[in-house]
């Protein structure tokens, strides 16, 4: 283990946020870093537990070795910490910058865990730094092709492991650029963007292809020996109102695809919020990136509706330690609306009723109205308790109800009844040579989860080709 008093001598401190004043001015890292006397003082923290429950399925899907590689980093063996991280762990970049850390919250310290997340990113972006990441290119080749449908993480993960193992990879992605969510999804002040790039560079030079604009059709996909289907689970939930095709009604992702190509592009996005009343609906992390991404465009208001009553501030006794704590949190986005606007973006137990559109079917305004729950656990509406909102951009991040039905039926696939890619066995293999992973396979879910499973399933196919 580390220090033997770690935990005691040193307190838990994590890579702090840019002050809100100079974050909101731009889309750059929301997160500064740490001197790496600091992260090695954090990696003594960790106490090698006798049952390490961050590396169980309680926490890391990846069930990285991270009380093994804490002990190297707090030693000062910053490049032994780093191989042994990514033994298990495809891209700690990723994981480092937007990982809810479920090994964190499985820490024997709990609410003073051990800063897992930041030690990983400290530890990858010291390897690039000091050229430890190199392309590894494979020794031999089995002779064998896949194509992987999707470049999100579940995509990237099993492409590269598949190709370390000897097969020849073919992304083929349908947008512009690779990354999936990563890419366009995920805001850049989570996640710069000039940080996926570099590791599809570092893939493509280990001998990945990436066809981009392409839309996966079964006909071309004949000389392939196996396909992964790694397409997401996109199909966003709408809501059951009129008005929901009027100018200014959008879905979270296509609303954020276009703020991030307007940063990458250095234009200005032409969903912009700049001047707007902005009404988020879905008071989670999508919503939350909606929040940060419309005060950067200078909106003159945002306000999160959240149909849920507000999450307790501390565990209920029916979720106990390590589960993941379902509790209140307050995330980047809503400090900041807190920063800029005084308050609490958030209003609970509320939902749309009416969207108002001006003679022009643009959005002028929006009717909302609180909610009850019934004894049977249905949402009732509160009569008398409607209001009326200014609105000219209304963001819906209700969350996501299943893949893009387009893909399972060019595939001549049928989604299950949650819109999954799931084969009823629980394995990956779908039908033929057609296998699915990340969130296509499980819905929406974590990057972390998406990794797993491409991993998993590239070791499927691997058994499945060989055997
Ligand atoms: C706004 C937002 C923020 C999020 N933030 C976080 C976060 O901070 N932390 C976290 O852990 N998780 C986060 N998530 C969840 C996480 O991003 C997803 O769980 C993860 O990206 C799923 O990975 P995936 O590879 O399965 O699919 P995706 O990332 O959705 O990638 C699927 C790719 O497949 C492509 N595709 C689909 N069909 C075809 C086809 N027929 N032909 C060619 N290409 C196709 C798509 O264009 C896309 O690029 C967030 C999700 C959203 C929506």
């Amino acid at each position: 283990m580390g220090s033997a008093t770690g935990f005691l001598d040193t307190v838990r401190i994590e890579n702090p946020f840019r002050d809100e004043a100079a974050r909101l001015g731009d889309f750059e890292d929301l997160h500064t870093c740490q001197s790496c006397e600091a992260r090695r003082a954090q990696a003594s923290r960790c106490m090698n537990c006798g049952v390490p429950f961050c590396q169980s399925d309680f926490g890391c899907p990846l069930h990285n070795l991270i009380p093994e590689w804490n002990d190297l980093l707090y030693r000062g063996q910053e490049r032994e910490a780093l191989m042994r991280l990514i033994r298990t762990a495809p891209f700690p970049e990723f994981t480092g910058h937007v990982c809810p850390a479920l090994c964190e919250k499985a820490c024997n310290l709990e609410n003073d865990a051990t800063t897992n997340r930041d030690n990983e990113l400290y530890l990858i972006e010291t390897g690039f730094e000091k050229g430890w990441i190199q392309p590894r290119i494979p020794a031999v080749r089995s002779g064998k092709r896949v194509a992987v449908i999707g470049s999100g993480p579940s995509g990237l993960a099993a492409a590269d492991l598949l190709n370390q193992l000897g097969h020849s990879v073919t992304v083929i992605e349908r947008a512009d650029r690779p990354g999936g969510l990563l890419m366009y999804g995920i805001p850049n002040m989570k996640l710069p963007k000039n940080i996926v790039e570099r590791r599809i560079r570092l893939m493509e030079a280990e001998g990945i292809t990436f066809e981009l604009n392409t839309e996966a059709d079964p006909e071309k996909l004949q000389d392939y020996d196996a396909v992964l289907l790694c397409g997401g689970a996109r199909k966003p939930r709408s809501l059951n109102v009129e008005h929901m095709d009027a100018e200014g009604v959008m879905f979270a992702v296509d609303y954020l695809t276009a703020a991030t190509r307007a940063v990458l592009g250095g234009t200005v996005s032409e969903a912009s919020a700049a001047g707007k009343h902005v009404i988020v609906v879905g008071g989670g992390d999508t919503g939350n990136d909606c929040v940060g991404t419309a005060l950067r465009q200078e909106c003159v208001s945002v306000t999160q509706l959240e149909m849920m009553p507000a999450p307790p501030e501390d565990r209920t006794p029916g979720n106990p330690w390590p589960e993941w704590p379902r509790i209140l949190r307050t995330d980047y986005g809503q400090l900041e609306a807190i920063y800029r606007q005084g308050s609490d973006p958030r209003v609970y137990r509320t939902t749309v009723k009416q969207i108002l559109t001006d003679d022009q079917n643009r959005i002028c305004g929006l009717e909302t109205v609180q909610l009850e729950r019934t004894p049977e656990g249905r949402f009732e509406q509160v009569a008398g308790t409607e209001k009326t909102l200014p609105c000219e951009l209304l963001l819906i991040a209700a969350g996501f109800v299943g893949c893009d039905e387009k893909t399972a039926e060019h595939f001549a696939l049928q989604a299950d009844g949650r819109g999954r890619l799931l084969p009823e066995n629980g394995s990956h293999h779908l039908a033929g040579k057609i296998f699915s992973a990340g969130d296509m396979r499980n819905g929406q879910s974590l990057v972390v989860r998406a990794l797993a499973d491409g991993r998993n399933a590239a070791k499927e196919i691997n058994d499945w080709m060989r055997s």
